[in-house]
């Protein structure tokens, strides 16, 4: 192939390459990446880009390491997509919720280009995971995949779902079970990945847990669960160091899975309860 920017093994944007560059691409040896999250309040201290500033960063980082582990595939990152299903907390500002259905027609748009044109390989990088976000992701990919024999994965859902995250992440001293939305975890990343976007209230923050996977708060929204400020868990604890960690767990999570699909090695799965939860969704 004479593109030198694609043996430069540059990051390749599938925004910058013409329609001709990417017929050329070669059909076997091509995966695209589809980084999509919502822009969503993440409590007072974080920007409401916190998970789309994560997967764009994760999904260049990935493409970072893959280029030098495997250079002989060729990785095109199509543009980050700040989308995805967070009703629950539109009552804050900033919080732009579209349906499950909506990710889905967005995600099986995007795969039909790839689909259409004999692409073979899609990862779909979200670090947003609520269940309907989520529902409308896989039910794109089993339709893609079932038209077009497009091979799709989706790193994250699976990981975080089965709690693996516990099992590896360096000993804490405190309960990191509960750290759900905006709390240790996240605010460790964005003062990590983005320092000045913390807001240093941070450290003043109490800390606030729920279950918000209790039939009992199901279909409620953030402020009528009592979560006035916006996050789950404890942001002061926040930790530069475990961010770091954490950006890295998360990179190695995609590298990983995105080589498994490559190679026909079975993938990750979603655990039963986070599938059957799913099912049970009415699109919304
Ligand atoms: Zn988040």
């Amino acid at each position: 192939m004479n593109n030198k920017k694609i043996t430069d093994k540059k990051i390749i944007k599938l925004e910058e390459l013409t329609w001709k560059k990417i017929d050329e691409l070669d059909r076997n040896k091509t995966i695209f990446f589809l980084p999509i999250s919502p822009l969503e309040e993440h409590g007072p201290h974080l920007p409401v880009g916190t998970d789309y500033l994560t997967i764009k960063d994760v999904t260049f980082e990935t493409v970072k390491i893959l280029n030098k582990k495997n250079p002989e595939l060729t990785y095109v990152v199509i543009p980050p997509i700040p989308l995805g299903y967070c009703k629950f907390n539109t009552e804050f500002p900033g919080s732009i919720s579209v349906s499950g259905k909506t990710v889905r027609d967005v995600v099986y748009s995007v795969g039909s280009f790839l689909g259409n044109h004999k692409f073979k390989y899609m990862v779909i990088c979200t670090f947003h995971l609520a269940v309907a976000h989520l529902r409308g992701i896989y039910s794109a990919m089993n339709k893609l995949e079932s038209k077009f024999g497009l091979k799709c994965c989706e790193p994250w859902g699976p990981y975080y779902y089965k709690k693996e995250i516990q099992n590896k992440e360096p000993k804490l001293g405190f309960d990191t079970t509960k750290e759900v939305h905006g709390g240790f975890r996240e605010t460790s990343l964005m003062k990590y990945q983005y320092p000045y976007l913390v807001d240093e209230s941070y450290k003043n923050l109490q800390s606030i847990y729920r279950d918000v996977f209790s039939p009992r708060v199901l279909g409620k929204s953030f402020k009528e669960i009592g979560l006035k400020d916006g996050y789950i868990g404890s942001p002061s604890k926040a930790d530069v160091d475990y961010g770091r960690w954490f950006f890295n767990e998360i990179v190695n999570t995609f590298v990983d899975s995105t080589l498994k699909l490559y190679s026909g090695k079975e993938l990750p799965e979603l655990p039963k309860n986070v599938k059957f939860a799913m099912k049970a969704l009415f699109w919304q």
